[in-house]
């Protein structure tokens, strides 16, 4: 009972203690783009550790090209193609997405970093000991914080 109760997060949805973080990026290799995803738990101690890894099937990728309109008129304007650099392999770090889950009823659980451009330590809103001035939003949580006042100005990078 007494680790039960030392846990920082509980899940109001499940009671759940368990977190899991998720990270996800993108390979680009040549023309083809490869999307990975590995993910593992989140301990009390803000720290984590992956233990899977797989690459993320992308099967509706053809519909999602067809249906989206005025993409097309992007090809015709490529006057001069830049292929040697889409060969780079040196990935963006900035288009990686993370996410962190309940890991029992897998609901989403909104998180800071404990220092800017998602460095640092995975700060859950839902922890016990959650301190917005001690975090930086991730990216995906940028408005919210800010309708919230939850950041100082220069808090957050553009
Ligand atoms: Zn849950």
């Amino acid at each position: 009972m007494n680790d039960k109760d030392a846990s920082k997060f509980t899940c109001n949805k499940c009671g759940g203690h368990e977190l899991t973080v998720t990270h996800i990026w993108n390979i680009q290799a040549g023309n083809a783009s490869e999307k990975w995803q590995e993910w593992g738990p989140l301990n009390d101690n803000h720290y984590w550790q992956y233990e899977f890894k797989e690459k993320v099937e992308e099967h509706a990728e053809d519909e999602v090209q067809r249906g989206d309109f005025g993409e097309f008129e992007a090809d015709d304007s490529v006057s001069e193609p830049e292929e040697h650099e889409i060969y780079e392999e040196e990935r963006d770090r900035e288009n990686d997405d993370f996410l962190v889950n309940c890991g029992n009823c897998e609901r989403e659980i909104e998180f800071g970093w404990s220092q800017p451009y998602r460095h640092g330590l995975i700060f859950p809103v839902e922890f016990s000991d959650f301190d917005f001035l001690e975090s930086w939003p991730d990216p995906k949580y940028v408005d919210v914080w800010q309708q919230r006042g939850w950041f100082r100005t220069g808090h957050i990078q553009p």
